[in-house]
Protein backbone atom coordinates (compact mmCIF):
# COMPACT_ATOMS: atom_id res chain seq x y z
CA UNK A 1 0.00 0.00 0.00
CA UNK A 2 2.76 2.09 0.56
CA UNK A 3 3.93 2.21 -2.92
CA UNK A 4 0.41 3.32 -3.85
CA UNK A 5 0.21 6.09 -1.77
CA UNK A 6 3.31 7.04 -3.33
CA UNK A 7 1.42 6.99 -6.47
CA UNK A 8 -1.06 9.19 -4.70
CA UNK A 9 1.23 11.94 -3.85
CA UNK A 10 2.24 12.25 -7.27
CA UNK A 11 -1.44 12.53 -8.31
CA UNK A 12 -1.70 15.07 -5.37
CA UNK A 13 1.13 17.40 -6.05
CA UNK A 14 -0.29 18.82 -9.34
CA UNK A 15 0.98 22.31 -9.77
CA UNK A 16 -2.90 23.65 -9.03
CA UNK A 17 -2.21 22.63 -5.42
CA UNK A 18 1.06 25.06 -4.41
CA UNK A 19 0.67 28.13 -3.25
CA UNK A 20 -3.24 27.75 -2.74
CA UNK A 21 -2.69 29.29 0.40
CA UNK A 22 -1.41 33.01 -0.55
CA UNK A 23 -4.32 33.58 -2.56
CA UNK A 24 -6.69 32.36 -0.28
CA UNK A 25 -8.58 34.97 2.20
CA UNK A 26 -8.22 34.35 6.16
CA UNK A 27 -11.85 34.41 6.48
CA UNK A 28 -11.87 31.31 3.77
CA UNK A 29 -8.88 29.73 5.29
CA UNK A 30 -11.13 29.96 8.62
CA UNK A 31 -14.30 28.56 7.48
CA UNK A 32 -11.89 25.87 5.81
CA UNK A 33 -10.44 24.47 9.08
CA UNK A 34 -14.34 24.18 10.56
CA UNK A 35 -14.94 22.40 7.75
CA UNK A 36 -12.59 20.00 8.38
CA UNK A 37 -12.59 20.03 12.12
CA UNK A 38 -16.59 18.95 11.22
CA UNK A 39 -15.31 16.15 8.93
CA UNK A 40 -12.53 15.33 11.54
CA UNK A 41 -14.80 14.70 14.14
CA UNK A 42 -17.13 12.82 12.25
CA UNK A 43 -14.44 10.15 11.41
CA UNK A 44 -13.73 9.87 15.27
CA UNK A 45 -17.54 9.33 15.85
CA UNK A 46 -17.32 6.37 13.42
CA UNK A 47 -14.57 5.05 14.83
CA UNK A 48 -15.62 4.52 17.75
CA UNK A 49 -19.22 3.32 16.69
CA UNK A 50 -17.09 0.14 14.73
CA UNK A 51 -14.27 0.14 17.37
CA UNK A 52 -18.23 -0.56 19.73
CA UNK A 53 -19.46 -3.10 17.62
CA UNK A 54 -16.26 -5.42 17.57
CA UNK A 55 -15.72 -5.19 21.40
CA UNK A 56 -19.48 -7.21 21.00
CA UNK A 57 -17.46 -9.80 18.79
CA UNK A 58 -14.90 -9.87 21.25
CA UNK A 59 -17.55 -9.84 24.06
CA UNK A 60 -18.71 -12.82 22.42
CA UNK A 61 -15.18 -14.35 21.92
CA UNK A 62 -15.24 -14.09 18.36
CA UNK A 63 -11.80 -11.91 17.97
CA UNK A 64 -9.44 -11.40 20.80
CA UNK A 65 -9.67 -8.15 22.57
CA UNK A 66 -6.22 -6.93 20.56
CA UNK A 67 -8.64 -6.33 17.50
CA UNK A 68 -10.79 -3.73 18.61
CA UNK A 69 -8.10 -2.00 20.68
CA UNK A 70 -5.62 -1.90 17.71
CA UNK A 71 -8.84 -0.99 15.27
CA UNK A 72 -10.05 1.86 17.90
CA UNK A 73 -5.78 3.20 18.55
CA UNK A 74 -5.04 3.11 14.84
CA UNK A 75 -8.28 4.48 13.56
CA UNK A 76 -7.74 7.59 16.31
CA UNK A 77 -4.08 7.51 15.02
CA UNK A 78 -4.83 7.79 11.38
CA UNK A 79 -7.47 10.70 12.02
CA UNK A 80 -5.06 12.61 14.19
CA UNK A 81 -2.61 12.20 11.56
CA UNK A 82 -5.03 14.37 9.58
CA UNK A 83 -6.05 16.53 12.55
CA UNK A 84 -2.24 17.62 13.16
CA UNK A 85 -1.67 18.25 9.78
CA UNK A 86 -5.30 20.03 9.42
CA UNK A 87 -4.55 22.27 12.12
CA UNK A 88 -1.01 23.29 10.66
CA UNK A 89 -2.80 24.36 8.11
CA UNK A 90 -0.44 21.83 5.88
CA UNK A 91 -3.90 21.20 3.74
CA UNK A 92 -4.58 24.78 2.37
CA UNK A 93 -1.15 24.39 0.43
CA UNK A 94 -3.51 22.02 -1.89
CA UNK A 95 -6.60 23.07 -3.74
CA UNK A 96 -8.51 19.62 -2.24
CA UNK A 97 -8.07 21.03 1.39
CA UNK A 98 -9.62 17.79 2.69
CA UNK A 99 -6.72 15.98 1.22
CA UNK A 100 -9.93 12.90 0.14
CA UNK A 101 -7.78 10.85 -1.70
CA UNK A 102 -5.20 10.50 1.09
CA UNK A 103 -7.64 10.00 3.56
CA UNK A 104 -9.38 7.61 1.58
CA UNK A 105 -6.89 5.55 0.59
CA UNK A 106 -5.45 5.47 4.45
CA UNK A 107 -8.78 4.24 5.69
CA UNK A 108 -9.46 1.90 3.08
CA UNK A 109 -5.68 0.32 3.60
CA UNK A 110 -6.49 0.10 7.56
CA UNK A 111 -9.93 -1.81 6.41
CA UNK A 112 -7.68 -4.03 4.45
CA UNK A 113 -4.94 -4.62 7.11
CA UNK A 114 -7.70 -5.65 9.66
CA UNK A 115 -9.71 -7.77 7.17
CA UNK A 116 -6.30 -9.77 7.28
CA UNK A 117 -5.84 -9.33 10.51
CA UNK A 118 -9.50 -10.64 11.74
CA UNK A 119 -11.10 -12.14 8.52
CA UNK A 120 -13.51 -14.15 10.74
CA UNK A 121 -15.50 -10.63 10.91
CA UNK A 122 -13.89 -9.57 7.92
CA UNK A 123 -17.95 -8.03 6.46
CA UNK A 124 -17.56 -5.83 9.12
CA UNK A 125 -14.07 -3.89 7.69
CA UNK A 126 -15.72 -4.52 4.31
CA UNK A 127 -19.27 -2.71 4.87
CA UNK A 128 -16.70 0.03 6.35
CA UNK A 129 -14.87 0.50 3.00
CA UNK A 130 -18.47 1.47 1.32
CA UNK A 131 -18.75 3.99 3.94
CA UNK A 132 -15.12 5.56 3.49
CA UNK A 133 -16.44 5.45 -0.25
CA UNK A 134 -19.82 7.32 0.56
CA UNK A 135 -17.48 9.98 2.39
CA UNK A 136 -14.93 10.16 -0.45
CA UNK A 137 -17.73 10.77 -3.26
CA UNK A 138 -18.41 13.50 -1.60
CA UNK A 139 -15.65 15.31 -1.77
CA UNK A 140 -13.74 13.44 -4.85
CA UNK A 141 -13.50 14.83 -8.45
CA UNK A 142 -14.05 11.63 -10.65
CA UNK A 143 -10.26 11.00 -11.47
CA UNK A 144 -9.56 10.68 -8.09
CA UNK A 145 -12.66 8.27 -7.40
CA UNK A 146 -11.33 6.06 -10.33
CA UNK A 147 -8.05 5.88 -8.63
CA UNK A 148 -9.35 5.14 -5.18
CA UNK A 149 -11.82 2.27 -6.41
CA UNK A 150 -8.32 0.62 -8.84
CA UNK A 151 -6.52 0.88 -5.47
CA UNK A 152 -8.85 -0.40 -3.50
CA UNK A 153 -9.41 -3.23 -6.07
CA UNK A 154 -5.74 -3.81 -6.13
CA UNK A 155 -5.82 -4.26 -2.23
CA UNK A 156 -8.78 -6.56 -2.15
CA UNK A 157 -7.75 -8.74 -4.88
CA UNK A 158 -5.09 -10.80 -3.38
CA UNK A 159 -7.21 -11.16 -0.05
CA UNK A 160 -10.26 -12.68 -2.47
CA UNK A 161 -8.39 -14.10 -5.12
CA UNK A 162 -4.80 -15.39 -4.25
CA UNK A 163 -5.40 -16.85 -0.43
CA UNK A 164 -8.26 -19.16 0.80
CA UNK A 165 -8.49 -17.21 4.13
CA UNK A 166 -12.35 -17.07 5.07
CA UNK A 167 -14.09 -13.89 5.20
CA UNK A 168 -16.87 -14.14 7.70
CA UNK A 169 -19.73 -12.54 9.69
CA UNK A 170 -20.47 -14.65 12.35
CA UNK A 171 -23.74 -15.50 13.61
CA UNK A 172 -23.84 -18.59 15.35
CA UNK A 173 -24.81 -17.04 18.90
CA UNK A 174 -26.99 -14.53 19.81
CA UNK A 175 -24.15 -12.17 20.82
CA UNK A 176 -22.31 -12.39 17.18
CA UNK A 177 -26.33 -12.20 15.27
CA UNK A 178 -26.57 -8.74 17.68
CA UNK A 179 -22.67 -7.64 16.43
CA UNK A 180 -23.48 -7.83 13.02
CA UNK A 181 -26.60 -6.52 13.36
CA UNK A 182 -25.21 -3.61 14.61
CA UNK A 183 -22.29 -3.60 12.09
CA UNK A 184 -25.27 -3.30 9.42
CA UNK A 185 -27.26 -1.04 11.43
CA UNK A 186 -24.81 1.47 12.41
CA UNK A 187 -23.22 1.49 8.51
CA UNK A 188 -26.19 1.46 6.75
CA UNK A 189 -27.55 4.84 9.30
CA UNK A 190 -23.83 6.19 8.68
CA UNK A 191 -24.55 5.90 4.66
CA UNK A 192 -27.85 7.80 5.39
CA UNK A 193 -26.04 10.49 6.61
CA UNK A 194 -23.52 10.77 4.07
CA UNK A 195 -26.41 10.85 1.69
CA UNK A 196 -28.32 13.67 4.05
CA UNK A 197 -25.11 15.49 4.13
CA UNK A 198 -25.03 15.37 0.47
CA UNK A 199 -28.82 16.18 -0.38
CA UNK A 200 -28.87 19.52 2.00
CA UNK A 201 -25.12 20.65 0.42
CA UNK A 202 -26.82 20.35 -3.15
CA UNK A 203 -29.96 22.28 -1.51
CA UNK A 204 -27.73 24.60 0.04
CA UNK A 205 -25.59 25.63 -3.45
CA UNK A 206 -29.05 25.78 -5.51
CA UNK A 207 -30.42 28.21 -2.63
CA UNK A 208 -26.94 29.83 -2.68
CA UNK A 209 -26.39 30.49 -6.61
CA UNK A 210 -30.39 31.88 -6.61
CA UNK A 211 -28.99 34.38 -4.09
CA UNK A 212 -25.75 34.81 -5.97
CA UNK A 213 -28.07 35.73 -9.47
CA UNK A 214 -30.06 37.81 -7.33
CA UNK A 215 -26.82 39.57 -6.39
CA UNK A 216 -25.15 39.74 -9.70
CA UNK A 217 -27.99 41.35 -11.51
CA UNK A 218 -28.36 44.19 -8.32
CA UNK A 219 -24.81 44.33 -8.77
CA UNK A 220 -25.16 45.04 -12.67
CA UNK A 221 -27.75 47.46 -12.18
CA UNK A 222 -25.46 49.26 -9.34
CA UNK A 223 -22.55 49.41 -11.80
CA UNK A 224 -25.35 50.97 -14.67
CA UNK A 225 -26.57 53.58 -12.14
CA UNK A 226 -25.59 57.37 -10.90
CA UNK A 227 -25.80 56.53 -7.00
CA UNK A 228 -26.75 59.76 -5.96
CA UNK A 229 -29.82 60.75 -8.89
CA UNK A 230 -30.58 57.10 -9.90
CA UNK A 231 -30.42 58.01 -13.54
CA UNK A 232 -28.01 55.98 -15.48
CA UNK A 233 -24.35 56.78 -15.25
CA UNK A 234 -22.29 58.45 -17.44
CA UNK A 235 -20.78 55.07 -19.04
CA UNK A 236 -24.02 53.15 -19.28
CA UNK A 237 -26.20 56.74 -21.25
CA UNK A 238 -23.33 56.59 -23.29
CA UNK A 239 -23.90 52.83 -24.18
CA UNK A 240 -27.70 53.41 -24.77
CA UNK A 241 -26.52 56.45 -26.96
CA UNK A 242 -24.72 54.44 -29.36
CA UNK A 243 -26.75 51.64 -29.09
CA UNK A 244 -30.02 53.97 -30.61
CA UNK A 245 -27.94 54.92 -33.17
CA UNK A 246 -27.32 51.71 -34.36
CA UNK A 247 -31.16 51.28 -34.19
CA UNK A 248 -32.06 54.08 -35.87
CA UNK A 249 -29.52 54.07 -39.08
CA UNK A 250 -30.46 49.97 -39.23
CA UNK A 251 -34.45 51.02 -38.65
CA UNK A 252 -34.13 54.33 -40.76
CA UNK A 253 -36.04 55.36 -37.99
CA UNK A 254 -35.56 59.14 -36.35
CA UNK A 255 -33.17 59.33 -32.89
CA UNK A 256 -33.18 62.52 -31.30
CA UNK A 257 -31.09 63.88 -27.90
CA UNK A 258 -31.55 66.21 -25.68
CA UNK A 259 -28.36 67.79 -23.18
CA UNK A 260 -30.24 69.37 -20.47
CA UNK A 261 -28.32 71.63 -17.45
CA UNK A 262 -30.00 72.93 -14.95
CA UNK A 263 -29.68 76.84 -14.79
CA UNK A 264 -27.42 78.80 -12.28
CA UNK A 265 -26.88 75.66 -10.55
CA UNK A 266 -23.97 77.28 -8.70
CA UNK A 267 -26.20 79.96 -7.44
CA UNK A 268 -28.39 77.04 -5.85
CA UNK A 269 -25.66 75.27 -3.98
CA UNK A 270 -24.29 78.65 -2.61
CA UNK A 271 -27.40 79.82 -1.73
CA UNK A 272 -29.25 76.73 0.00
CA UNK A 273 -26.03 74.19 0.25
CA UNK A 274 -24.35 71.40 -1.45
CA UNK A 275 -27.06 69.16 0.11
CA UNK A 276 -29.96 71.09 -0.81
CA UNK A 277 -28.45 70.78 -4.25
CA UNK A 278 -28.02 67.20 -3.99
CA UNK A 279 -31.78 67.28 -3.09
CA UNK A 280 -32.51 69.35 -6.14
CA UNK A 281 -30.66 67.00 -8.45
CA UNK A 282 -32.89 64.13 -6.95
CA UNK A 283 -36.11 65.75 -7.05
CA UNK A 284 -35.19 66.89 -11.22
CA UNK A 285 -34.15 63.00 -11.90
CA UNK A 286 -37.36 61.46 -10.66
CA UNK A 287 -39.27 64.00 -12.06
CA UNK A 288 -37.78 63.47 -15.67
CA UNK A 289 -37.95 60.17 -15.00
CA UNK A 290 -42.06 60.18 -14.32
CA UNK A 291 -42.25 62.42 -17.55
CA UNK A 292 -40.61 60.23 -20.24
CA UNK A 293 -41.83 57.36 -22.07
CA UNK A 294 -40.44 54.02 -20.95
CA UNK A 295 -38.33 53.49 -24.11
CA UNK A 296 -36.61 57.01 -23.44
CA UNK A 297 -33.21 56.59 -22.16
CA UNK A 298 -32.39 58.97 -19.23
CA UNK A 299 -28.73 59.78 -17.70
CA UNK A 300 -26.22 62.09 -15.82
CA UNK A 301 -23.85 62.88 -18.18
CA UNK A 302 -21.95 65.18 -15.75
CA UNK A 303 -22.28 67.39 -12.75
CA UNK A 304 -25.86 69.31 -13.35
CA UNK A 305 -26.00 68.10 -16.76
CA UNK A 306 -28.25 65.35 -17.82
CA UNK A 307 -28.72 63.73 -21.44
CA UNK A 308 -31.95 62.16 -22.81
CA UNK A 309 -32.27 60.29 -25.64
CA UNK A 310 -35.47 60.06 -27.55
CA UNK A 311 -35.59 57.19 -29.39
CA UNK A 312 -38.52 57.23 -32.74
CA UNK A 313 -38.96 61.26 -32.15
CA UNK A 314 -37.73 63.81 -35.12
CA UNK A 315 -36.62 66.98 -33.95
CA UNK A 316 -39.60 69.00 -33.33
CA UNK A 317 -41.65 66.14 -31.53
CA UNK A 318 -38.15 66.14 -29.27
CA UNK A 319 -38.25 70.04 -28.81
CA UNK A 320 -41.78 70.12 -28.11
CA UNK A 321 -41.40 66.83 -25.39
CA UNK A 322 -38.16 68.99 -23.97
CA UNK A 323 -40.27 71.95 -23.82
CA UNK A 324 -43.08 70.24 -21.65
CA UNK A 325 -40.41 69.15 -19.29
CA UNK A 326 -38.98 72.39 -19.07
CA UNK A 327 -42.31 73.90 -18.15
CA UNK A 328 -43.03 70.86 -15.51
CA UNK A 329 -39.82 71.76 -13.93
CA UNK A 330 -39.74 75.40 -13.73
CA UNK A 331 -43.66 75.30 -12.31
CA UNK A 332 -42.72 72.72 -9.40
CA UNK A 333 -43.22 73.51 -6.02
CA UNK A 334 -39.31 74.29 -4.90
CA UNK A 335 -40.34 76.38 -1.95
CA UNK A 336 -40.23 72.75 -0.36
CA UNK A 337 -36.52 72.83 -0.05
CA UNK A 338 -36.41 76.60 0.91
CA UNK A 339 -38.66 79.28 0.53
CA UNK A 340 -38.67 81.22 -2.52
CA UNK A 341 -36.52 78.83 -4.36
CA UNK A 342 -36.51 78.95 -8.27
CA UNK A 343 -35.28 75.64 -10.53
CA UNK A 344 -35.14 76.03 -14.14
CA UNK A 345 -33.35 73.96 -16.98
CA UNK A 346 -31.98 74.95 -20.58
CA UNK A 347 -31.56 71.88 -23.14
CA UNK A 348 -30.01 71.90 -26.31
CA UNK A 349 -31.69 69.05 -28.61
CA UNK A 350 -30.44 67.39 -31.94
CA UNK A 351 -31.83 64.62 -34.36
CA UNK A 352 -29.63 62.27 -35.86
CA UNK A 353 -28.27 62.84 -39.13
CA UNK A 354 -27.08 60.24 -41.52
CA UNK A 355 -23.94 58.04 -40.96
CA UNK A 356 -23.17 60.66 -37.81
CA UNK A 357 -20.99 59.63 -35.41
CA UNK A 358 -22.06 59.63 -31.14
CA UNK A 359 -19.58 62.98 -30.72
CA UNK A 360 -20.83 64.94 -33.65
CA UNK A 361 -23.94 64.28 -32.51
CA UNK A 362 -23.30 65.07 -28.82
CA UNK A 363 -21.17 67.87 -29.87
CA UNK A 364 -24.56 69.21 -31.84
CA UNK A 365 -26.76 68.85 -28.87
CA UNK A 366 -23.89 70.98 -27.05
CA UNK A 367 -24.12 74.14 -29.31
CA UNK A 368 -27.36 74.01 -29.11
CA UNK A 369 -27.69 74.38 -25.61
CA UNK A 370 -24.79 76.94 -25.51
CA UNK A 371 -27.25 78.80 -27.56
CA UNK A 372 -30.00 78.48 -25.08
CA UNK A 373 -28.17 79.91 -22.12
CA UNK A 374 -27.04 82.28 -24.45
CA UNK A 375 -30.97 83.45 -24.94
CA UNK A 376 -31.33 83.80 -21.65
CA UNK A 377 -31.86 79.89 -19.63
CA UNK A 378 -34.94 78.63 -19.24
CA UNK A 379 -35.66 77.83 -22.75
CA UNK A 380 -34.80 74.86 -25.42
CA UNK A 381 -32.90 75.41 -28.28
CA UNK A 382 -32.65 72.89 -31.68
CA UNK A 383 -29.46 71.96 -33.44
P1 LIG B 1 -25.40 77.70 -15.98
O1 LIG B 1 -26.78 78.24 -15.94
O2 LIG B 1 -24.54 78.44 -16.94
O3 LIG B 1 -25.36 76.26 -16.23
O4 LIG B 1 -24.79 77.99 -14.56
P2 LIG B 1 -24.38 76.94 -13.49
O5 LIG B 1 -24.14 77.63 -12.22
O6 LIG B 1 -25.38 75.86 -13.43
O7 LIG B 1 -23.09 76.32 -14.14
P3 LIG B 1 -21.73 75.86 -13.59
O8 LIG B 1 -21.23 74.84 -14.53
O9 LIG B 1 -20.85 77.09 -13.35
O10 LIG B 1 -22.03 75.21 -12.22
C1 LIG B 1 -22.47 73.93 -12.07
C2 LIG B 1 -22.46 73.63 -10.62
O11 LIG B 1 -23.03 72.38 -10.36
C3 LIG B 1 -21.08 73.64 -10.02
C4 LIG B 1 -21.04 72.41 -9.17
O12 LIG B 1 -20.64 72.69 -7.86
C5 LIG B 1 -22.45 71.94 -9.16
N1 LIG B 1 -22.53 70.51 -9.07
C6 LIG B 1 -22.02 69.60 -9.90
N2 LIG B 1 -22.28 68.36 -9.46
C7 LIG B 1 -22.98 68.49 -8.30
C8 LIG B 1 -23.52 67.59 -7.37
O13 LIG B 1 -23.44 66.37 -7.51
N3 LIG B 1 -24.19 68.08 -6.30
C9 LIG B 1 -24.32 69.42 -6.10
N4 LIG B 1 -24.98 69.85 -5.04
N5 LIG B 1 -23.79 70.30 -6.95
C10 LIG B 1 -23.13 69.85 -8.06
MG1 LIG C 1 -25.86 74.68 -15.09
MG1 LIG D 1 -23.21 72.70 -16.36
Amino acid sequence: MSSAVSLLQGQGSQPATTHATARKPPELLKRRVGQRRHMLGVQVVSYALIGSVLLVYCYAGTIPLIIPAAYFISGIGLVSIFIVLSEAHFNDRFEDHYLTIYQVAGHVALQLGFLLAAPQIGFVFLSVVFLIFGFGALRMTSRQAIISWTLTMIGLAPIFLFSSTPIGLPITTQTERLAAMLSFVLTIGQCAFVGLYGSTMRKMLYDRSFELKAAYKRIEELAELDELTGASNRRSIMRMLEEEIARSTRNGSPCSIALIDLDYFKRINDCYGHPTGDEVLRTFSITTFANIRSVDRFGRYGGEEFLLVLPDMDIERAARALDRLRTIIADLDWSAFSPGMKVTLSAGVATLNPNETSDTFLARADSALYAAKAQGRNCITSA
